[in-house]
């Protein structure tokens, strides 16, 4: 597996496990580029972007190891009430919880 910004080499720093049995974490050793793949289905890689400063810290484990999917972040939806925003789904890269909200745009 090719990181998608430098080409370098991917290497998976997380396999599946009790807690996280569905999915794989990619990093790059070069740029640092962190992406998931979900297991099972033929799924793309997908970025992951790592939260920084206090957004860092999990708030089920409590470790720094928050992020956010960036295709995610890009993407504007309309909700059914009319409210638009960005449909937020976060992991952590250490216990390997996933959360989902809707961030409505101000
Ligand atoms: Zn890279
Ligand atoms: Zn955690």
């Amino acid at each position: 597996m090719r990181c998608p910004r430098c080409s370098h080499e991917l290497t998976v720093f997380g396999g599946p496990s009790r807690r996280r049995p569905r999915a794989l974490w990619w990093r790059c050793g070069d740029c640092e580029w962190l992406g998931c793949q979900w297991l099972g289905a033929d799924s793309p890689l997908e970025e992951l972007i790592r939260y920084e400063g206090e957004e860092a810290v999990c708030m089920w484990c409590g470790d720094e190891d928050f992020a956010t999917f960036a295709g995610y972040r890009r993407t504007v939806v309309t909700l059914d009430d009319g409210r638009t925003g960005h449909r937020v789904l976060d992991v952590c890269l250490g216990c390997g919880r996933v959360g989902s909200w809707f961030d409505p745009l101000e």
